[in-house]
């Protein structure tokens, strides 16, 4: 697969390590877990958006853009990745942040990722939970462009077939990675939320032909929804790779049972992941998406689904940055 041929600014620092978490699966007793350090893609403290920001922001000065603008959650990983990556290129940011917790913690509505996206520069509005985002991006794109500015619009989570192609090139790194070591791996597991992350990495697994299944655990939608946006997003991917077909329906599989309350409202069982990556492996997961996929994989460990034997890669999207919004609840 030649992924050279799409335009790409180069910033993550790459390949992320993979790296085995030895006191985690000696505690949970059952398979061997590694775990690929996406929370270490390098810019401003990292994270999962920054490869696929690598092929979007690309094509933003491709197409002479002067300034991006994006969405996402108040503690959005995405927007504060965007505005990092805007300030490297010099170019303009503008954020559209959805109130969807409803929460009035102030370190929740002003620390963590917004006070990152303050300093990197962007400019901010605000909208109330269930603000239908992307037209509002496109109404203030086009207010922007009246005003004679070169606008491009990244989608929420930078999920499109675009950016999904940072995590098709994941795919073939981490297999490379596995080659390179002769490490047999079982499954693959991950976050999956506004599904670049998923799509793009089951098309590059399909597209190699690597015969790893690959979990997604959502965070927001239920399973059907999250498998049908996930597929949807997956099968144009592969069009714009020239594999068209490549991914069946049944290869997408996610599990929601850990979503809890909704998005951004960790369970009980987000903040024991939390506090055991933290206290058993000196890693930092995060209350939003890291820390409920990791609450799915200690229970699908717990109750045998994965076992003894097996050998199961955890792909760590980052996130850390939002626990600073979330301190009350953590402590
Ligand atoms: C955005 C994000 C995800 C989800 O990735 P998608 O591509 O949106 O599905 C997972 N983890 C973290 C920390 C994120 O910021």
């Amino acid at each position: 697969m030649h992924l050279a041929r799409f335009p790409r600014r180069f910033v993550a620092h790459l390949p992320t390590p993979l790296e085995r978490m030895d006191r985690l699966s000696e505690v949970l007793g059952g398979p061997e877990i590694w775990i690929k350090r996406d929370d270490c893609t390098g810019l401003s403290t990292g994270g999962n958006k920054t490869r696929k920001l690598e092929f979007l922001m690309a094509e933003a000065l491709e197409q002479g853009a002067d300034m991006v603008i994006t969405q996402g959650a108040t503690q959005s990983n995405h927007a504060r990745q965007t505005a990092a990556f805007a300030a490297r290129l010099g170019l303009g940011c503008h954020l559209l942040l959805e109130d969807r917790t409803g929460s009035n913690d102030p370190n929740y509505n002003g620390n963590g990722n917004v006070l990152l996206d303050y300093l990197h520069g962007a400019t901010t509005e605000k909208h109330p939970g269930g603000t239908d985002m992307a037209a509002e991006m496109e109404a203030v794109a086009e207010t922007l462009r009246a005003k004679g500015r070169k606008v491009y619009v990244i989608p929420g989570g930078g999920s499109n077939p675009v950016g999904a192609l940072g995590y098709v090139n994941c795919a073939y790194e981490l297999l490379g990675q596995c080659n390179d070591r002769g490490l047999r791996i079982d499954h693959i597991v991950t976050a999956t939320g506004s599904a670049g992350t998923q799509a793009g990495l089951i098309t590059g697994l399909k597209a190699i032909n690597a015969g790893i299944p690959l979990l997604g655990f959502g965070v927001r939608a239920p399973k059907e929804k999250q498998e049908e946006n996930v597929f949807a997003l997956a099968a144009r991917t592969a069009d714009l790779l020239g594999c068209s077909g490549v991914v069946g329906r049944a290869d997408v599989v996610a599990d929601s049972s850990y979503v809890g309350a909704g998005y951004g409202i960790p369970r009980e069982d987000t903040l024991e992941a939390v506090r055991m990556f933290a206290q058993l492996e000196g890693i930092l997961l995060d209350p939003v998406y890291s820390g409920k996929a990791a609450a799915g994989l200690i229970d699908w460990c717990r109750k045998g689904r994965f076992k003894k034997g097996q050998r199961i890669v955890f792909i760590h999207t980052g996130g850390s940055a939002a626990l600073f919004g979330y301190d009350g609840i953590l402590r």
